[in-house]
């Protein structure tokens, strides 16, 4: 450890010198930040160390970018931005997919990374690990900024902050060079340049034409949709939201991570409708989500030929009209959107026709009643929907415990099958659908709610963060990773269409035990093989909060390819599949 700085912070020196180091640490306990996802190494070793010291909790990661997808979790979750800690070059561009995907989703971020000597680095003369990473992370985040001196560190920190939170949430990139933390300056001036930052996440109200606006929108409609994004899971205004849906009587579609904002087994749910309340609407209110390729843009084949008038609620001005046009934009915070709207509709709202409302019920009863002996299924070897079927009564008796989900099929199949709750229960791929957020997003899940966290994931999306089990076992946290081992990429039956000796390229070792893996870290493995094996292992899992990987075997011809979104595959017209 670095005796020099120790010795300036609490040695007989004390109140008179600080130092960089000392500096980072006050500015972000000052604004309340409790836990920093970290991997060590030069120039950052000692920061971790001191911050440790100094009552931080720091949780070191076997790779940064499972360190990053915990930060930008964290910040979804808790709506304060995670805190990711690399070291200079690679750690930092191992970090930037996180940071990357945390902009992309809209959630609250800041990835910090030492980085080398800006003299040597900017004359390009070759210093250890020299990069410019300000540049470089730039276009993949909404902010990023650099710190050279030590009494510009209070504002360099409370600018990330406010940049990670405010208005639209993303990922913020800081840069320290490691120069800076050795740096002293006056205690005294020191404590004063810091800077605590008064709500950093203003609340923004919607002008009340803009409301007037989307209710008349809204009396229009004869077949009016709510669609609820990870925005409002978000924005954390349950009740606000919970109350104007039951109000207005509207059937409802949850995206994903949006799934138990509402519970799914409400009876305005239309997720098992979820085709037909696309394609027959008429006016849709998107609350806190986006009309991306998630939502087919807006258009086309699955919106229908039915003209449709959107509602759009959300704190990003530049969101209406990316797509298609908004007939009604309603820019401002969630909550304040929602119980404004709310608070218009007014003692006259009239629910809307009831043919509309049995339509979608009609349909999601059938999707219900086809779907259900499926889930009942005891195949061994097990299909999706067998061990699905166990899984999703496992949540339902824990409603509180935390979903993460990750693979193609899996992915597909858990979402559809898996009922939620509670609001922000799931965490999944996100807008990108990144494989390998699986291991870095169970554990912020657990450190930040402290409750048990049950990960489905493919057997392939666990791979790209299989090795953080070990830090799963180290910090002894409450999560079941559950994977799904169909021995491949969407199916293991691929073959080598030569006949070499190769297997083919989607295709893994046959019955890997990765149940092992977790005991070689001193976890709980078990190998399952039927419905009954995985609710037994499961339920004891989440009774006893040890990490335990539990291997699912499941029907290696199973899955198809890419899972539900097959069609974004590029056809070949001259190869034979
Ligand atoms: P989903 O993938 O679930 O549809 P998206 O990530 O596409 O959700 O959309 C989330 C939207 O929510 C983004 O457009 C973002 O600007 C918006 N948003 C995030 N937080 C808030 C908030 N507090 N108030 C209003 N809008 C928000
Ligand atoms: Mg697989």
């Amino acid at each position: 450890m670095d005796t020099m700085a120790q010795e300036i912070h609490d040695g007989p020196e004390a109140g008179t010198l600080t130092d960089g180091f000392h500096l980072i640490i006050d500015a972000l306990k000052l604004n309340d930040i409790k836990t920093i996802y970290n991997v060590p190494g030069i120039p950052i070793t000692d920061l971790g160390r001191y911050m440790q010291a100094e009552g931080l909790r720091v949780l070191s990661f076997r790779h940064e970018q499972h360190a990053g997808y915990a930060a930008a979790t964290a910040g979804y979750l808790t709506k304060k931005p995670g805190i990711c800690l690399t070291v200079s070059a690679p750690g930092f561009l191992n970090g930037l997919t996180a940071l990357a995907h945390a902009t992309t989703n809209c959630f609250p971020m800041i990835l910090i990374s030492g980085s080398s000597e800006r003299e040597i680095v900017d004359l390009q003369q070759g210093d250890y690990e020299e990069m410019d990473q300000l540049a470089i992370a730039k276009p993949l985040c909404k902010a990023a900024y650099r710190v050279l001196h030590a009494e510009d560190i209070g504002i360099g920190i409370a600018r990330a902050i406010r940049a990670a939170v405010s208005g639209r949430p993303g990922g913020v990139y800081l840069d320290l060079p490691a120069k800076l933390m050795g740096q002293t300056m006056d205690a005294e001036a020191g404590a004063k340049s810091l800077v605590k930052v008064i709500d950093a996440a203003p609340r923004q109200l919607p002008a009340p034409e803009a409301i007037a606006r989307a209710l008349k929108v809204l009396k229009g409609a004869k077949r009016p949709l709510i669609i609820l994004g990870k925005g409002a899971a978000y924005a954390q205004a349950d009740d606000d939201i919970r109350a104007l849906v039951e109000k207005s009587g509207i059937p409802f579609l949850p995206m994903s991570m949006a799934k138990g904002l509402l519970p799914d087994t409400h009876p305005q749910s239309a997720g098992p409708a979820r085709s037909l309340v696309l394609k027959e609407s008429d006016v849709v209110v998107m609350i806190g989500a986006r009309l991306n390729w998630l939502l087919s843009h807006g258009k086309g084949k699955s919106w229908g030929d039915q003209p449709k008038q959107f509602v759009q609620i959300d704190i990003e001005p530049k969101e209406m009209d990316s797509n298609v046009e908004i007939a009604a934009p309603v820019v401002g915070d969630i909550g304040s959107c929602v119980s404004a709207l709310h608070e218009a509709m007014g003692k006259d709202w009239t629910p809307p026709p009831s043919e509309w409302t049995e339509l979608v019920d009609s349909k999601k009863q059938a999707n219900l009643d086809k779907m259900a002996p499926k889930l009942q299924n005891n195949n061994v070897p097990m299909d999706y929907h067998g061990a699905l079927g166990a899984l999703r009564t496992i949540i339902k008796e824990r409603p509180d415990a935390i979903l993460v989900n990750e693979g193609a099929n899996t992915l597909d199949f858990t979402r559809s099958i898996i009922d939620m709750f509670q609001p922000r229960k799931r965490l999944d791929v996100g807008t990108w659908g990144v494989m390998g957020i699986g291991m870095g997003t169970a554990i912020a899940a657990a450190v930040e709610t402290g409750k048990p966290v049950l990960a489905i994931e493919g057997d392939s999306a666990f791979g790209f963060s299989g090795m953080e089990i070990e830090t799963i076992c180290r910090y002894n946290l409450p999560i079941c990773v559950v994977v799904f081992n169909n021995n491949g990429i969407y199916r293991g039956t691929d073959v080598n269409p030569t006949g070499g000796a190769d297997v083919a390229p989607t295709v893994f070792v046959k019955d890997a035990r990765y149940d092992k893996m977790m005991e070689a870290f001193g976890g709980v493995g078990v190998y399952a093989t039927s419905p009954d094996d995985l609710t037994r292992a499961v339920n004891e899992a989440m009774d006893s909060g040890r990490p335990t990987l539990v291997n699912a075997v499941i029907d290696e011809k199973a899955g198809t390819e890419s899972g539900r979104i097959g069609n974004l595959n590029p056809q070949s017209v001259v190869a034979k599949k």
